[in-house]
């Protein structure tokens, strides 16, 4: 299993593209190539992660859903007896879409929904209708029962502040888990946006708590800090040419100071601030499965 802290969670963006036009979204300030992971690049990049027993997950700043290779990809990994999850956003479901996405049998399926006010929903989401998003929602909901783990994920902001409590059981009495966490911006990159309002943006260790037990991956297999990067600036290395072990002793230098990186500066990520993780790495999925649990973000917020 893992040999190093920082590989336990991986993200992997198989594309930065999409056709949505999320409100809480800044990828239109991605300067960084766009593009969709080749076969080659996620053969070399996923052999590394599944060797290495990382919880993978396909999200990042774009719609893995539009990936022609998505389903196969899930499948691939999970016949590696690995782990594979999948952040996904209504805008992108059909019948035919979420009968594959079942049918693919990733561990976990997160689906982006930001609110169940129609207003809100729609000014954050407006590629897609409230009642739409919701019926196709449903649809792969029921699919997944029984088969694949599911929840929702919603996301509080500046016109939504006080929904939490309506939210959860909303979906709870629909028998989905649901959680609710607060908009950040993304690094700093959310900006002039009537929605999110920085609140504090301070680190006082100085280190972040996410990098210790995260990695990201973009769809070129280059590492970087983390998905709010949008312009390759924190580069760390590459998984085509460099091993799991290089990239772990490069980020273990750099967790030794305060994060050197500009858009840390200006970050809200609640996650940011998890303290470093104790012990050695998890030695089973059990005891992976235990870590996450005690810093889910329920748990921080
Ligand atoms: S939040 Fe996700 S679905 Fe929305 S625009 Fe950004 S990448 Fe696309
Ligand atoms: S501090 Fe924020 S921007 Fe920097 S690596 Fe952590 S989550 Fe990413």
């Amino acid at each position: 299993m893992h040999s190093d802290w920082s590989t336990v969670s991986v993200d992997m963006e198989i594309t930065n593209q999409c056709g949505s036009e999320c409100l809480m979204c800044p990828r239109e300030g991605i300067i960084r190539p766009k593009g969709m992971m080749s076969d080659n690049a996620f053969k070399i990049v996923s052999d590394k992660l599944v060797r290495e027993g990382s919880l993978i997950t396909f999200s990042g700043m774009g719609d893995p859903l539009s990936h022609p290779r998505v389903f196969e990809w899930i499948s691939g990994i999970r016949s590696k007896n690995s782990d594979v999850g999948i952040v996904i956003n209504p805008a992108s479901l059909n019948k035919g879409i979420s009968q594959k996405l079942i049918e693919s049998r990733p561990n976990s399926i997160t689906i982006s929904f930001p609110s169940i006010q129609k207003e809100v929903f729609e000014k954050l989401c407006p590629t897609v209708l409230f009642e739409e998003a919701l019926k196709r929602t449903l649809e792969l909901v029921d699919l997944s029962r029984g088969k694949v783990g599911l929840r929702i994920a919603g996301i509080t902001t500046e016109i939504n502040g006080d929904e939490q409590k309506d939210y959860v059981s909303f979906w709870k009495l629909r028998d989905i888990r649901a959680v609710m966490t607060a908009c950040h911006g993304r690094g700093g990159n959310l900006k002039d946006s009537d929605i999110y309002e920085l609140k504090t943006s301070s680190l006082d260790s100085g280190r972040c708590g996410l990098f210790q037990f995260h990695t990201f991956v973009t769809w070129e297999a280059e590492v970087l800090a983390c998905c709010h990067d949008l312009t390759g600036a924190t580069r760390i290395g590459d998984l085509i040419n460099d091993d799991v072990s290089i990239i772990a002793e490069r980020k273990q230098n750099i967790l030794k100071d305060v994060m050197p990186f500009p858009v840390c500066q200006q970050c809200d990520e609640p996650l940011r601030l998890y303290p470093p993780p104790q012990g050695p790495p998890p030695k089973s999925r059990k005891e992976r499965t235990r870590f996450f649990r005690s810093i889910s973000r329920d748990n921080l917020s």
